[in-house]
């Protein structure tokens, strides 16, 4: 049978995740591979050009990325960039016709999100957001678990993640859009809606203490926050950026099932009232960027599109409401 064409990927923004994870991962993927990048830092491009073997044609910088359109190396446009900056980079993606994956949080409002979703649609292009999860055993299984009602009706879900060492545009509230809600605090909604396959209602929020207000300034330090859903499941989630957590625990009539820790790269372990899960350990961005290649070769949809990623915004927003003013928010 003739192999189908690797899909060319032009990562946008060299940091840490592009650098660290996203590139590695292009060299173990099968239906794509790192085909270009867009970078403001000329040091950057002459090391990524020599490092991952570039041609010159294939590098732009952030003023003449829109001339990628006239490049057929490039299929798909991955947007690694600061939150704020997400939405511009989607939306001229698009306009040039090439296929997006874009970090999480999708954007920083619901507003944006709808540009972006509708720039892609116009230009019959699809888009993707970075959830990795969505391709990792363990989170698949506790989607599996819930959503199959293995152990019955889920009655409580906790969901916690906070790390300790969050520091540059992550505590930029321009940048980022909000403090450790907006970057790890994420992946608990996000368990919380594929472990029980539903949405939440309404939301109530309370802002931790600020130990270090000067590096705290535009941003919460932490955050505790319940979900409501509609058959009386609740949700309670917890983030921060001052003490490291990592937990998705559900507890149904018939037993629980949990991660711990449940969101990092590798090293995820899960349980279940039953006893230990026995699951590969996987590089889940090689899969995540794979399964988009491959929707995109045989014209399916991804598992992990612009809506998913706008209603986590919309859910984020309304948290950051009820923290505000103390009140429930309805969703
Ligand atoms: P970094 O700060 O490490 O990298 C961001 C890069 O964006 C910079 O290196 C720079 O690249 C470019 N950039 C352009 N304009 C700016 C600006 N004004 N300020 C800062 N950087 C700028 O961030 P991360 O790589 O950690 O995060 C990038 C995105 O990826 C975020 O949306 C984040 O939420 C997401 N992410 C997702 C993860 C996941 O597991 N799915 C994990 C980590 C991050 P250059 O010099 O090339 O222009």
């Amino acid at each position: 049978a003739e192999v189908p064409r690797k899909l060319g990927i032009a990562l946008v923004g060299l940091g840490q995740y592009a650098g660290g994870q996203l590139a590695p991962a292009l060299k173990e993927t099968e239906a794509c591979y790192l085909a270009g990048i867009v970078t403001g830092s000329p040091n950057k491009a002459r090391q990524w050009k020599r490092q991952y073997n570039i041609p010159d044609g294939n590098i732009y910088n952030y003023d003449n990325f829109d001339s990628i359109k006239d490049n057929p190396d490039i299929d798909i446009v991955y947007v690694v960039l600061p939150n704020a900056l997400h939405a511009e980079y989607v939306v001229r993606a698009a306009k040039a016709g090439k296929h997006v994956i874009c970090e999480k949080p999708m954007a920083i409002t619901v507003e944006e999100c709808d540009r972006m979703i509708a720039a892609c649609k116009e230009a019959g292009k699809m888009l993707s957001i970075g959830y990795r999860l969505h391709f990792e055993p363990h989170n698949l299984q506790m989607k599996q678990l819930g959503q199959n009602k293995v152990y019955g009706e889920i009655k409580k879900i906790k969901a916690y993640n906070g790390m300790g060492d969050a520091q540059g545009w992550r505590l930029d509230k321009k940048l980022a859009g909000g403090g450790p809600l907006m970057d790890v605090g994420i992946y608990c909604v996000q368990g919380v809606r594929y472990t029980s396959g539903r949405e939440p209602i309404a939301v109530t929020a309370k802002e931790g203490p600020k130990t270090d207000p000067v590096k705290f300034a535009s941003v919460e330090q932490s955050l505790t926050w319940q979900m409501e859903f509609a058959d009386g499941m609740i949700a309670e989630c917890r983030t921060s950026y001052s003490e490291e957590m990592n937990l998705l625990r559900a507890e149904a009539e018939r037993g629980w099932f949990e991660l711990s820790p449940a969101y990092p790269y590798s090293g995820i372990r899960g349980k279940t009232s039953d006893g230990p899960m026995k699951l590969p350990q996987v590089n889940q961005q090689a899969r995540q960027m794979d399964d988009f290649a491959i929707a995109v070769r045989s014209d399916r949809p991804t598992p992990v599109p612009g809506e998913m990623g706008r209603q986590d915004v919309k859910i984020l927003q309304a948290i950051y409401k009820a923290m505000e003013t103390g009140q429930r928010v309805e969703i």
